[in-house]
């Protein structure tokens, strides 16, 4: 086996393994390191996304889903059901099947396209020189004609909550709980917090979410935002605002966890809490002190627009450096790295990448929120049409939230998108496009879409941001 290669690649998540299969793909000798054992001592693929983050949260979201809804929705579709009851332990092994399938997906993937893996934790070293260590110790050295680091994340440990895998867990052990917590206190109301807040709930866990912040989710548009903190408290959420966790202590099998907000310190106690605080990028043990490459103040690893480090022919990509932490940015940034090192002129949009909370209602958007406008002094104009109106929201029983288009007062041009609703992600989605496109809420105007679909309600708002939505009263005066 050769030891150099045209493309090697630190980490096989969503970021590094796109980024190696279409290096490979581009006809570039490429080999992937990734150090993650699965629990029978496996390497498995796909990184937090497949093994620990995006998809088997988003199973446990749709199996608890499913289950409330069957407790809840079926009667007012005139379905009578009886003796509805759920298995925890089913619900999991379902998830790490779908797990299994994916990561092992991966590795088809690697061998179809000619990836070659190397299991093993990767350092780089001075001159593009990568070394990896395996399980067992032992070592060799790589060289590679450029180098992509995809090493993503952790999860943020806060002192005041240190994680035992027992009482105190994080989002992965809020992922493996083999029965419901009557009682689960949930540190941080981010995204992750509040999808794994919103399982353990719809299960029947009594849920507080004990958040830092005096604003409910500060990056999401706050007309969504509000629309967001009603819907989760009617389902039972216990969400706490200005509340800072300075301590936890445990007790018979319990935590007790000490907090301070407006009013003083109080104490809450739970059956297991979990510290949802954030992620922070996974960069230490990863640069030999020669190697050239820096990080910035938080530990990203510096990088330009186009994901070039400081050394020629180094890249980083994905939660290992600056902006959203989010699966799919990762990946496009393998790409456009696999391409440019191919010798193609490939770039990426940082305005347009969306981002989605899969409660239920869902909540996603892109580009600007209505504050950000309001901020940056732009003159905006906006369009809302509630689900309320939608015949297809209706017919599903699922009529909560709205689509919100902004667009800027003289080009027209689409500035944001957020949703909150049914399919918020998907219908997000098609505002991405349109943005990607450079699209005016005209030409979403002069689309056509099908009816009955969850689709219209887009197409509303963006009739409404001029006064002309049809399915319902215009706020803005007649005769455009
Ligand atoms: P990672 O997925 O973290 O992969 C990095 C890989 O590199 C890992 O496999 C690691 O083992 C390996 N590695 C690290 N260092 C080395 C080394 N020195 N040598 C060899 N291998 C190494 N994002 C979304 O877009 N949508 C979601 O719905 C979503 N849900 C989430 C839910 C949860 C509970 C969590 C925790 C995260 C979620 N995310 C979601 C975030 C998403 O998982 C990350 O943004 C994404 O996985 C980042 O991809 P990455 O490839 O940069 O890093
Ligand atoms: P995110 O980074 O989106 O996953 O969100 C993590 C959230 O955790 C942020 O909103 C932080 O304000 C919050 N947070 C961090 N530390 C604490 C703490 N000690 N107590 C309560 N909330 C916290």
């Amino acid at each position: 086996m050769s030891n150099s290669y045209d493309v090697v690649v630190i980490g096989a998540g969503p970021a590094g393994y796109v980024a190696a299969i279409r290096a490979a793909q581009l006809g570039l000798s490429t080999a992937c390191i990734e150090k993650w054992v699965d629990q029978a001592g496996k390497t498995s693929l796909g990184g937090t996304c497949l093994n620990v983050g995006c998809i088997p949260s988003k199973a446990l979201l749709d199996s608890s889903q499913k289950y409330l809804e069957t407790r809840n929705d079926l009667a007012i579709h005139g379905i009578k059901v009886e003796g509805i009851a759920f298995d925890v332990s089913a619900m999991l092994d379902r998830k790490n099947k779908i797990v299994s399938q994916l990561t092992g997906g991966i590795s088809g993937l690697f061998k179809a396209n000619g990836v070659t893996l190397l299991p093993g934790t990767g350092m780089l070293k001075a001159g593009k020189k990568v070394v990896i260590t395996s399980a067992d110790g032992s070592s060799e050295e790589v060289s590679a004609g450029n180098v992509i680091i995809a090493a993503g994340s952790v999860p943020v440990d806060i002192p005041s909550a240190p994680v035992d895998g027992d009482l105190i867990i994080d989002s992965t052990g809020a992922l493996e709980l083999t029965e419901v917590p009557p009682r689960l206190g949930v540190i941080g109301a981010g995204v992750i917090g509040l999808e794994l807040g919103s399982v353990w709930n719809r299960l029947g866990a009594e849920v507080v979410v004990l958040e830092a912040l005096e604003e409910f989710l500060p990056a999401v548009d706050q007309q969504i935002a509000k629309d967001a903190a009603k819907t989760f408290k009617k389902q039972g959420l216990d969400i706490r605002l200005g509340t800072r966790v300075t301590g936890t202590e445990k007790s018979d099998g319990k935590v007790i966890v000490t907090y301070s907000n407006r009013d003083g310190e109080h104490q809450e106690t739970f059956d297991k809490l979990v510290v949802a605080v954030g992620r922070k990028p996974q960069s230490s043990d990863l640069l030999a002190a020669d190697c050239g490459v820096n990080l910035d103040e938080r530990g990203f690893i510096f990088v330009n627009d186009f994901c070039e480090t400081e050394v020629a022919g180094v890249y980083a990509v994905g939660d290992v450096v600056r902006g959203p932490m989010l699966a799919h940015k990762g990946s496009e940034e393998g790409v456009m790295v696999a391409e440019r090192i191919a010798g193609k002129k490939a770039q990426l949009n940082y305005e347009c990448i969306p981002s989605v909370v899969y409660t239920h209602p869902e909540i996603a958007w892109v580009g600007n929120t209505e504050q950000e406008l309001k901020s940056d002094g732009v003159n905006y104009k906006s369009g809302v049409f509630p689900f309320a109106a939608s015949g297809r929201a209706m017919a599903a029983n699922d009529t909560g939230g709205m689509v919100k288009i902004l667009a800027d007062v003289e080009t027209d041009r689409i500035l944001g998108c957020h949703v909150i609703g049914p399919s918020a992600a998907d219908l997000a989605q098609q505002a991405v496009i349109a943005m990607e496109f450079g699209a005016s809420t005209e030409d979403l105007a002069l689309t056509v879409f099908g009816h009955p679909t969850l689709s219209e309600a887009v197409h509303e708002a963006a009739l409404a941001v001029d006064g002309h939505a049809i399915h319902i009263a215009n706020r803005k005066p007649r005769g455009k």
